[in-house]
């Protein structure tokens, strides 16, 4: 297979180059019960999808440094004036006008608390968490919204504290740079590539 497509951004304009998509030859499925007749076939593809983060790509890139950025709304005109958000909100669904980006990683680290939580055994296709998954919702004094993540360390319980970790090493500008452990992990026992920012 030839190498996956790559993507930057140049004058204004997305610049591609390498191959988006590679089709694989096709197989028959035949029934063994029924003289191999024909069924159907197979279709083998793969793709490279670009997703572009628009005005949410502050908040990707900070992960990848140790940081967690929200927003709030700080139009003086608007009644939730001060409604504060992560995840991150570009504007205020409020009064639409665009949010300040707030660097909130001080909050998190100091207030995070489980405010529920969820034990998957199994996951959805290209998943790439390890199973069984603990999706936690986490809550943040100050904030209005609450966070859905993943913990990495400890047992979920409705009102626990939590610590994030971010995956700063060989990052993959995706949600699941953010993770969180249970208070009192040495960093060297975090899971790999991951660090306290
Ligand atoms: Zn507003």
């Amino acid at each position: 297979m030839s190498i996956f497509g790559t993507v930057k951004v140049k004058n204004g304009q997305y610049r591609i180059k390498g191959d988006f998509h590679h089709v694989t030859p096709n197989t028959p499925i035949r029934n063994e019960d029924d003289g191999w007749k024909l069924m159907g076939v197979t279709n083998p593809r793969s793709m490279t999808y670009m997703h572009s983060y628009g005005g949410e790509a502050p908040f990707f890139e900070s992960m990848s440094q140790g940081k967690i950025l929200g927003t709030r709304c700080d139009d003086p005109d608007c009644r939730f004036k001060g409604t504060s958000y992560i995840p991150f909100r570009i504007h205020c669904p409020d009064c639409l006008t665009r949010n300040t980006i707030v660097d909130f990683t001080d909050i998190c680290k100091n207030t995070a608390k489980v405010h529920t939580f969820m034990v998957c055994e199994r996951s959805g296709a290209f998943n790439t968490l390890e199973k069984p998954i603990k999706f936690i919702n986490v809550e943040f004094d100050g904030i209005d919204t609450i966070l859905m993540s993943y913990l990495s360390i400890g047992e979920p319980k409705i009102g626990m504290r939590v610590v994030p970790i971010f995956r700063t090493v060989n990052p993959t500008y995706t949600i699941t740079d953010l993770s969180w452990v249970k208070e009192g992990v040495p960093e060297e026992d975090l899971p790999e590539g991951f660090t306290y920012g």
